[in-house]
């Protein structure tokens, strides 16, 4: 076992140490032999634990990169776990179709999206990922094959979609693409002056717009409390638009920054100018596709800049009273003074994943990232908590490092359904920290 900077998390947080597993074949079982736990592993685009595996082993999915099959008549697209979405856009796109929901990284495999279930900024219109997850195979350790799919062997499906990688190894999907006519969305953003304007946006564009997404100032504070920019937009229609677009030149943060670079002064610097650069007013533009969806894939590595000791990104769904929750969260930030430069709030609607353990439900959810600044950091997440818990909310898994085993069994009330599925030699860091005490 040893520390293998390739495989980390993003949030770059833990240093733990793993055996490295990667099947060349979809067919091989053999790493089901490997130490145990066993746990899969994607594009470690998860933030904290729930990718990785301390003292145990990790399987790669990065050879396992192939299509198997795509109906262009019907949108159905078959691939290996280690897909990525990146490889699936640069195919499915100059052929007219997208992928339903996408987070705000296209570096992330197809196993890892199911196994989060992740969202985007189209969730009250079509759900979470696994919405559109019509079958899979899922490998299990004593060497049985199972299809999965919400008519065969729907308990594991439900328990597979969202289910951390512990249900077992997903070795292909199939999923069902939506159909669009260019590679364009027509963007509109608007600055907004405090957080009950921002709500009213969102309001105002659910109907209209398919994908909707706000960034806030986590340091602005009193009349200005979650101030930002809000985010809007649809796909365009041929005649708006040409079919392909260049693919975007990228850059990369080229070594760990040191300690210290994002502080209250540079991200109050960074938050100040990113709010003023609409200069009071709305913009309307038609961009590609990967500038509205991905525009942090644009600096690769951006991690590095949150120094050696990573960051903890913390995302929550408030419910009850969402708003006023909301506001006690951003003034309790806002008042820590804890610097915070992409934060990110999006509205959850109430379609119903098939994940048992899935994240999104109806609420508004803000997603944080918080440089690692030891006791101080970890203090305001358990103070930000406790709000969660009285708005009747859950952390996110996929980005959490430190969530308690009460927060998460109060957050996953589909908890005990959930633990009969788990593979018994899979594990993970995060399950071993959050797991309920064995009675
Ligand atoms: C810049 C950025 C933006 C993001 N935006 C969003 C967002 O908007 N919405 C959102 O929901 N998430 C978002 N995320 C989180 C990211 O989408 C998820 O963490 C995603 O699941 C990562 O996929 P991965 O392939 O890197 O998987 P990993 O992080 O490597 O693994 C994720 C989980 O999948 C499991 N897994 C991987 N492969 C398999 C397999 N073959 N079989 C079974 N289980 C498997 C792993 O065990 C682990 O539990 C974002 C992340 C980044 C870095």
């Amino acid at each position: 076992m040893k520390f293998h900077a390739a495989y980390q998390s993003w949030g770059r947080y833990f240093h733990y140490q793993h055996d490295i597993e990667s099947p060349a074949w979809r067919q091989d079982t053999q790493f089901l032999e490997q130490t145990e736990p066993l746990l899969p592993y994607g594009l470690g685009r998860s933030y904290g634990d729930s990718c990785l595996n301390n003292n145990g082993t990790l399987i790669s999915t990065e050879h396992l990169n192939r299509f198997i099959a795509f109906d262009g008549e019907r949108g159905v697209l078959r691939c290996e776990a280690g897909v990525t979405l990146a490889d699936i856009l640069s195919v499915i796109v100059p052929r007219g179709w997208f992928i339903p929901v996408t987070p705000g990284t296209k570096y992330v495999t197809i196993a890892g999206a199911i196994a989060n279930d992740v969202h985007g900024k189209n969730h009250n219109h079509v759900g979470t990922f696994g919405c559109h997850i019509t079958q899979l195979e899922l490998l299990r350790s004593s060497g049985e094959r199972l299809i999965c799919s919400c008519d065969e062997n729907p308990e594991l499906f439900a328990a597979t979609i969202g289910g951390l990688g512990l249900t077992g190894f997903i070795s292909w999907a199939e999923i069902q693409l939506i159909p669009i006519e260019n590679a364009f969305i027509q963007e509109e953003s608007i600055q907004f002056a405090n957080l009950d304007e921002c709500i009213n946006l969102f309001e105002q564009s659910a109907a209209d717009n398919q994908y909707t997404v706000a960034w806030i100032d986590c340091l602005a504070s009193g009349t200005q409390l979650g101030r930002g920019i809000f985010t809007r937009g649809n796909h365009c229609t041929s005649h708006s638009a040409e079919k392909n677009h260049t693919l975007r030149k990228l850059r990369s943060v080229p070594f760990t920054f040191p300690p210290g670079c994002l502080n209250k002064l540079s991200v109050s610097v960074f938050n100040n100018l990113y709010f003023r650069k609409l200069g009071g007013r709305s913009k309307s533009s038609r961009i590609d596709y990967d500038h509205f969806f991905y525009p942090l894939d644009a600096l690769l590595n951006w991690n590095r800049l949150y120094g050696p000791k990573g960051f903890i990104q913390y995302q929550c769904v408030l419910i009850d009273n969402a708003v006023d929750a909301m506001k006690e969260l951003l003034t309790l930030i806002a008042k820590s003074g804890q610097p915070s430069p992409l934060n990110v709030l999006k509205e959850f609607g109430d379609i119903q994943s098939p994940g048992l353990l899935s994240f999104p439900r109806k609420g508004l959810t803000l997603a944080l990232d918080f440089p690692n600044r030891g006791e101080a950091t970890l203090k305001l997440c358990n103070e930000l908590d406790v709000i969660v818990k009285n708005a009747g909310g859950a952390l996110y898994p996929a980005k959490d490092s430190r969530m308690t085993a009460e927060m998460f069994a109060l957050g996953y009330p589909q908890l005990d359904t959930f633990i009969p599925h788990i593979d018994p030699k899979f594990s993970s860091s995060f399950w071993r920290r959050v797991q309920p005490p064995a009675v």
